[in-house]
């Protein structure tokens, strides 16, 4: 199981992992359950590329799940972790640096006249329905059916077939009271709400059941509902935030949350999270309010650092230039597919782009969503991955374009592709 050089395989590597290592893995869709095989296992990666640790090159369509949109070991992010990493790597008080990205952050997203730092985005958005409780002295948290919010208890409840359902736990480990106040609602629809809810918590573009645009007059009808019962509207836009738009989905679909998540794109591909929202919900944090949050590491030096260094990037005709090249690349897959009588169908929302295997209108919710063949999108991602692309190893994961994707790259991809649709064609037959 060597590779001849004296350096241990993907398999070696990734079995001797199993035994230390739940799994091999320390997300859980990384050990590849969803599509059958082993891992790849990575030793670097540059720009659109990922190596293994046989030396064999990947074009990267996952790229940390969105966390590294500038590509990988970007010029300016490399440069500046290096810079603050010889400054020291934490310190458990205040910086000038945390201070710029909190300034970023709020100059861009209008909602975020106030931000506070954090490690990652569970941790923003087990914060945000904490502060949205404290608030509003209300339990109850409404969530949608195939969004996900990380792994965070009260958020990991189990929705029901297109109707409402209350305090039903997601996974084992989360005690029925731990979700006694979360209601799974269906996505697209708006619920009828009542005093009792604290907090409606949503993706503006869900891209965690593949990529689900917003119907029309669904966010705006969310903000109207909230309004009326008095809830706090809260947009998880880790995956969103920076990536569609300099002021993230709330811009694209000019809608105002009372706070939002943020996570990956903010930390330049390191651990960071963020929570941003109206001044006076903000203020019931700690030290000013009654609601705790605290966190040794939060507001990292580096993390923040290479947050700031992405963020720089980030103009706006690298919006404009993203959304092009998203809809290049599902413009080539679509025409790969079809030219294999391959049945997929490749939705673009803004700059996200989705996979759907199989025949059939674009999902609009979870139930029309999960109406994607998993079998095939299983065969056409180990084909893609023979031909040298890595899409994300589930059907229900988004395609994440960066800035490494040059148009040279695409047409890689659009070569690796038409192979790949006839691949998975034969295997299915
Ligand atoms: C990734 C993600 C999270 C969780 O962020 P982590 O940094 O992985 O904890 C939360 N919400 C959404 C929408 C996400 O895509």
């Amino acid at each position: 199981m060597c590779t001849g050089r004296g350096v241990p395989s993907n398999t070696e590597l990734f079995r001797r992992s199993t035994d230390v290592i739940p799994g091999g893995v320390n997300s859980s869709i990384r050990a590849f359950r969803a599509v059958g095989g082993e891992p790849y296992v990575v030793a670097r990666a540059e720009g659109p590329y990922v190596w293994d640790v046989e030396g064999r090159r990947y074009i990267d369509l996952v790229q940390s799940y969105g966390a590294v949109i500038l590509g990988h070991a970007h010029p300016a992010i490399t440069a500046a972790i290096t810079a603050a990493a010889v400054d020291g790597t934490s310190y458990g008080a205040p910086t000038p640096r945390e201070m710029k990205l909190a300034t970023t952050i709020s100059e861009r997203v209008s909602s975020c006249e106030q931000v506070r730092l954090m490690n990652s985005g569970t941790e923003a958005t087990s914060t945000a329905v904490r502060l949205a409780r404290g608030f509003t002295g209300r339990d109850r948290v409404v969530i949608f059916h195939g969004n996900f919010h990380g792994a965070t208890d009260a958020l990991l409840a189990a929705g029901g077939s297109g109707v409402a359902t209350l305090g039903l736990p997601g996974t084992a480990g989360v005690p029925s009271g731990a979700v006694a106040e979360t209601m799974v609602v269906p996505y697209n629809q708006v619920p009828t709400l009542d005093e009792s809810v604290a907090a409606v918590i949503v993706e503006p573009i869900a891209a965690n059941m593949g990529v689900v645009a917003p119907a029309a007059g669904f966010l705006d009808g969310l903000r109207a509902e909230c309004d009326r019962v008095g809830a706090l509207l809260v947009f998880d836009e880790v995956i969103t935030g920076f990536r569609v738009d300099t002021g993230g989905a709330q811009a694209k679909y000019d809608v105002t949350p009372d706070l939002t998540t943020f996570g990956k794109v903010i930390g330049g591909g390191l651990p960071i999270g963020a929570v941003g929202g109206r001044r006076e919900v903000m203020q019931t944090l700690s030290p000013l309010g009654p609601v705790f949050h605290a966190g040794t590491l939060a507001g990292n030096p580096i993390a923040t650092a290479a947050g700031l260094a992405a963020l720089g990037e980030l103009t706006p005709d690298v919006y404009m230039e993203l959304l092009a090249r998203s809809h290049r690349l599902a413009a080539l897959l679509r025409d790969a597919c079809a030219a294999a009588g391959f049945p997929a169908r490749f939705p673009v929302v803004g700059t996200l782009v989705g996979i759907v295997c199989g025949d059939g209108p674009d999902p609009v919710d979870f139930e029309s969503a999960k109406r994607t063949d998993e079998a095939a999108y299983g065969a056409f991602f180990r084909a893609m991955l023979a031909e040298g692309v890595a899409l994300a190893p589930g059907a229900y994961e988004a395609v994440f374009v960066g800035l490494g994707h040059t148009d040279e790259v695409l047409a890689d991809i659009a070569a690796a592709a038409e192979r790949a649709a006839h691949r998975a064609v034969t295997e299915l037959a």
